[in-house]
């Protein structure tokens, strides 16, 4: 039984930078869908194809895809100490593939991220002028936030429902957001 856990919030909340250090800190996987895309675009896969003009645009790349990719990654060895979900799910739909796969892969919590929303616009600009993604553009920004708020936070009630959710104030220092969240792995 490999147990997963969720970080959960809006584009520029951090998750990456401390799924990163969790994962490496706790031996466990990291999977970030949006690096695996990110990746299948340098790669010019099909799937690259597919999903480069969608995420340019700041949309969701389709529910298949992304639940087939996800369930793909999870069948490599390095997920067998459980791994981190960074960006995924973002969907009701996504959450439900996970409950299929809940015996050998149950969720364990679900890290809610929380930053207001003009902070998050300056840090997600600043990046984009350093890291060179392409879906880090105003109008982009607009749509990520808007499908965040429709689609990706009612995870937040599914998952509170199961008693899964721990809250995390996303803003200050990262070391000390990193040991907020380093608590509950211990
Ligand atoms: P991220 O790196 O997590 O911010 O993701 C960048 C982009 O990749 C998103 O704006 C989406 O277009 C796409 N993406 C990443 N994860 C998912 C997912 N779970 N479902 C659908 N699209 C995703």
């Amino acid at each position: 039984m490999s147990e997963l856990n969720i970080f959960l919030g809006p584009p520029g909340a951090g998750k990456g930078t401390q799924a990163i250090k969790i994962a490496e800190e706790f031996g466990l996987a990291h999977i970030s869908t949006g690096d695996m895309l990110r990746n299948h675009i340098s790669n010019r896969t099909e799937l690259g194809k597919i999903a480069k003009s969608v995420m340019d645009e700041g949309h969701l790349v389709s529910d298949d895809l992304v639940i087939k990719m996800l369930v793909e990654r999870l069948g490599s060895d390095d997920c067998k100490n459980g791994a981190i979900l960074d960006g995924f799910p973002r969907t009701l739909p996504q959450a439900k593939s996970l409950e299929d796969i809940k015996n050998e892969f149950p969720v364990d919590k679900v890290f809610v991220f929380e930053v207001d929303e003009k902070e998050l616009v300056q840090r997600i600009l600043s990046r984009g002028e350093t890291s060179g993604r392409s879906d880090d553009t105003v109008e982009s920004i607009k749509v990520r936030f808007e499908i965040y708020t429709q689609d990706t936070e009612p995870l937040i009630d599914f998952y509170n429902k199961q008693d899964k959710v721990l809250k995390i104030n996303a803003v200050g220092e990262i070391d000390l957001i990193y040991r907020n969240i380093a608590k509950h792995f211990n």
